[in-house]
């Protein structure tokens, strides 16, 4: 058992979401992260390095839906720019889900910066955001329409599912 996890809960959450030391742990509880600034630069790196390649609760939740509602896509194509969540090739679309924290949605509650190592988390975003400003850019100039669904958006099913459809189809 590792130093965050405290009978199974996470220590900041209180659920079960797995261990951050040993990389079995959910990204979509950025609070868990504040814990990090008690790590070691590399002990974050590591850390970091390891959430980006998972695949995340609310990408399994878009996912779900966008293939119940009949659409067929691929994961996770690595030829595009910015290496989209959700592509559909046949209509030139791609959609990306992403994290509010890492990514910083604008105005939304979860996007709070942690008081600690602060110029290492100001850091951190600016890059998060410029690689995705990059990426939209580039997937523009290439004919590709991309659509970004925000985890916080995710709860709401029937709205979440217009706006699917409204983009898919449009
Ligand atoms: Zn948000």
């Amino acid at each position: 058992m590792c130093k965050y996890m405290l009978g199974g809960l996470c220590m900041v959450c209180y659920f079960y979401c797995g261990c951050k030391n040993c990389g079995e742990f959910e990204p979509s509880h950025p609070d868990h992260f504040f814990l990090m600034d008690s790590l070691s630069k590399a002990q974050r790196s590591a850390l970091m390095g390891r959430v980006r390649s998972k695949d995340t609760q609310p990408e399994l939740a878009v996912r779900r839906l966008v293939h119940g509602m009949g659409y067929r896509y691929r994961l996770h194509d690595a030829k595009l720019p910015g290496k989209p969540d959700l592509v559909f090739r046949n209509r030139a679309k791609v959609i990306f889900v992403h994290g509010c924290f890492w990514h910083r949605h604008k105005g939304c509650p979860s996007t709070r910066t942690p008081k600690s190592n602060r110029k290492f988390w100001q850091n951190k975003f600016k890059d998060n955001i410029s690689r995705d400003t990059k990426a939209r850019k580039q997937l523009r100039r290439l004919g590709w329409a991309a659509l970004i669904i925000w985890e916080c958006e995710i709860g709401e099913v029937t709205r979440l599912a217009k706006r699917l459809r409204e983009f898919l189809d449009g």
